[in-house]
């Protein structure tokens, strides 16, 4: 598979000393996809957390309700059709319904509800695996009561800015009879073009961080966002087919992937498990997972009207760079 890409110049003159300058910039072809990503030299786009989170957290901790002191009055119940306890605990993770609703079903899962604060640096195995698993378990639960509801996707909007409402940290499930626009526009792609991106990657090594056995790991050709990374899922097509064993090689790919984001200084980060119906030929599950802005007064914020109007990334960490940094961690 060729992957497209075409470099940009700009000229201008510079302030004060009139010189000419010119820039280059990449413009490259997504090649699932088609969509497009800009690729800036490195310019402090994102720069390293300083804020203080952990006084963030504590300020913001006695209203919560996600901690455990709040969590069984303050959180909603699933209804008995889906489960009679009215919610899935895992471990220490706890899956609730959204109280508002994103989708006919939609839910949210904390790690822990003693788990205030979580930094990337603190997220294990068990913590993420436990969580996946409430999703999973929620997903079957939803299609067995409701056979309309075929599109599951987990996802996080993972502390701010990420759009999460709630410090606490969690992921939110969606399961619904309709795909949302990307989990169509992934459904649509040739099963065909998914092996040979893969097969790509795998031959160029560049972006290519690890094959965990069932699970294949690399750094977006064209993210949508900062240090963005997708796994791609054999054989299965849905959350609701992964066993415990594929849970928790998700989770040790998805726990190398945040303690490598906190390493490199980031605190927030988005994630989605592009669920299509179970048992769609040819189609891996499949994910993304992005880092945000850190956040402190007066941050600028990485999505704009590139990103929100023309669904362009416009990224200052080139990927090779990124798979260079995060690799190590993947392989050891
Ligand atoms: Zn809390």
């Amino acid at each position: 598979m060729e992957f497209q890409r075409e470099l940009l110049i700009a000229e201008i003159l510079a302030p004060g000393s009139g010189e000419r300058i010119r820039q280059s910039l990449e413009v490259r072809v997504d090649p699932l996809t088609g969509h497009t990503s800009r690729i800036l030299p490195e310019q402090g786009l994102m720069p390293a957390n300083d804020f203080d989170l952990a006084a963030f957290a504590r300020e913001n901790q006695p209203r919560c309700p996600f901690c455990e002191e709040r969590i069984d009055s303050m959180t909603p119940r699933l209804t008995p059709e889906l489960d009679p306890g009215g919610r899935l605990v895992r471990g220490e993770a706890v899956l609730f319904p959204n109280l508002h609703a994103y989708s006919s079903h939609s839910c949210v899962s904390v790690y822990s509800p003693r788990l205030h604060y979580l930094p990337l640096g603190d997220m294990t195995e068990r913590l993420v695996g436990d969580n996946l698993s409430t999703q999973v378990e929620h997903a079957r639960a939803i299609m067995a009561a409701d056979p309309q509801s075929r599109w599951a996707s987990i996802n996080a909007n993972h502390m701010l800015p990420s759009g999460s409402s709630l410090f606490h940290p969690h992921l939110q499930g969606i399961v619904d009879s309709q795909p949302t626009t990307m989990q169509r526009m992934l459904a649509e792609v040739p099963p065909e073009r998914f092996e040979s991106y893969l097969a790509s990657e795998r031959h160029s090594g560049e972006r290519y961080l690890v094959d965990t056995g069932r699970v294949e790991w690399l750094v977006s050709f064209a993210p949508i966002a900062p240090a963005e990374l997708r796994a791609f899922v054999r054989r299965i097509s849905s959350s609701v087919e992964a066993d415990e064993d594929l849970i928790a090689e998700l989770a040790h790919g998805l726990t190398r992937a945040l303690n490598a984001y906190a390493e490199m200084g980031f605190e927030s980060f988005n994630l989605a498990v592009y669920g299509a119906p179970p048992a769609t030929d040819g189609y891996p599950l499949n994910l993304r997972l992005g880092c945000r802005s850190n956040l402190k007064p007066l941050y600028r914020s990485d999505s704009a009207f590139l990103e929100r109007l023309h669904w362009e990334g416009l990224i200052d960490l080139p990927p090779e760079r990124v798979a260079e940094e995060i690799g190590d961690r993947f392989r050891r």
